[in-house]
């Protein structure tokens, strides 16, 4: 199992040219995770904000078997009573947005095909009958969410498409709250700058070569109160019988998408969009994700095709560093 952890990262020039910047990080959510605040906050609130990692992952974690999500998808429907079943809802809520504004290319009842496939563990290609059987459980639209209950109807949740862009919110809310107005959060391939540089200056964002190693980035973006993030085939993936098989997942056939990208990247202002999207459109495809992407204000994607060419959305070439 070959795993890239780091998607996109600051490039040189970060540092404050005075005043201290503050940097935590750890290994949470099956990635490294890492805040940095620039000439503002202090130690303890970048700590907290890494710590906010744990807590989230006691909650959406599809394989900790003392998280909520787990106890949701054991009993097939959740009161919802504590912060902790509130978060959980919220985010599943906007999922499921994400869900019809995608018309299902993000899907997270996709846990059956997930389980099946196993790319965070012992990951083979499945048999047919498993991945049959696996395919009728999925359907976003069986789920249903009020305020006071969430209801499975057979499904079983898969929270990993979006889970690090709203956790990523959370933290830049905690952060704003502590006063701090210049950090990056960088969870794996989620990055969200709050402000610019401490000099006044965008944050760069580097957009990540796939299949290359550390550094190797494609590009350059500049970002200043901005999220980018980029799903990719190589961020888990195997190889069988001489074809690659990686982890974003088709709702419709069961199999990993397969249509010439290598990754997506997504720019906005909301992490949690910027999450959602990434994954549904790389499940769209490059022109019905162009056509989804250019309807949609502030939104704008960069893909990365299997000649490694960039293609741009409306807009997206402007955040390239020249
Ligand atoms: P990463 O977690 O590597 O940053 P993504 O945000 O693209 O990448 O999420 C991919 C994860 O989402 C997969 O590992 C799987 O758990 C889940 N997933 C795969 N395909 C889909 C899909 N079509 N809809 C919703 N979730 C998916
Ligand atoms: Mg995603």
């Amino acid at each position: 199992m070959l795993s890239v952890l780091a998607t996109a990262f600051c490039l040189g020039g970060c540092a404050a040219p005075r005043g201290v910047n503050y940097t935590a990080d750890g290994y949470s959510l099956n990635t490294y995770v890492k805040v940095t605040l620039y000439g503002c906050g202090s130690q303890r609130v970048a700590d907290e904000a890494v710590k906010m990692c744990s807590y989230y992952e006691e909650i959406f974690s599809r394989t900790s078997e003392t998280s909520r999500l787990y106890a949701l998808n054991e009993n097939g429907s959740l009161d919802i009573e504590t912060e902790e079943d509130k978060r959980l809802a919220d985010a599943l809520k906007s999922a499921l947005q994400y869900g019809e504004m995608t018309d299902g290319a993000l899907d997270i009842t996709i846990e059956p095909l997930s389980s099946a496939w196993d790319f965070g563990g012992d990951a083979s290609v499945p048999d047919k009958e498993q991945l049959e059987a696996a395919l009728k459980l999925v359907d976003y639209r069986k789920v249903e969410a009020s305020n006071d209950r969430i209801l499975l109807n057979g499904a079983r949740l898969d929270m990993g498409a979006v889970a690090k862009g709203y956790i990523a919110d959370r933290i830049k809310e905690y952060l704003i709250g502590e006063g701090v107005d210049s950090a990056l959060i960088y969870l794996g391939g989620n990055v969200l700058c709050i402000g610019k540089k401490p000099d006044g200056e965008d944050f760069l964002i580097g957009l990540q070569r796939p299949f290359g190693e550390g550094n190797d980035v494609m590009c350059a973006l500049r970002a200043s109160d901005l999220s980018v993030v980029t799903s990719g085939v190589y961020e888990r993936f195997f190889y069988e019988n001489g074809k690659l098989y990686h982890h974003i997942l088709d709702p419709d056939t069961g199999f990993p998408c397969d249509n010439g990208l290598l990754s997506v990247t997504i720019i906005a202002k909301d992490s949690a969009l910027c999450d959602a999207l990434s994954t549904a459109c790389f499940v769209m495809g490059q022109e019905q994700a162009m056509r989804l992407v250019d309807g949609l204000e502030g939104v704008y994607a960069i893909f990365v095709d299997s000649e490694y060419r960039l293609i741009y959305s409306e807009g997206a070439k402007e955040f390239v560093q020249e």
